[in-house]
């Protein structure tokens, strides 16, 4: 359901956030899925997932309400 990173192939990629963060947001992040990125300022260019292999910043595809409803995560 995640990317892949398009230099490494790597399927350990996270959605990257930008601006005010959600309780959806929070959600994500708690799960491992998401993480926050460049702070407030938005220029637009930002891209919207970031490879946890490599480091690479791209685009991908991402079905968040999907992510969300993926079930529980371990406790
Ligand atoms: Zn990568």
């Amino acid at each position: 359901m995640r990317p892949k990173c398009p230099r490494c192939g790597s399927c350990n990629t996270l959605y990257l956030m930008y601006g005010y963060p959600t309780d959806d947001a929070f959600e994500l992040v708690e799960r491992g899925i998401a993480v926050f990125g460049g702070g407030c300022l938005v220029t637009g260019n930002e891209k919207d997932s970031l490879c946890g292999d490599c480091g690479k910043e791209f685009d991908g595809e991402w079905d968040l309400d999907a992510l969300l409803e993926a079930g529980e995560p371990d406790r």
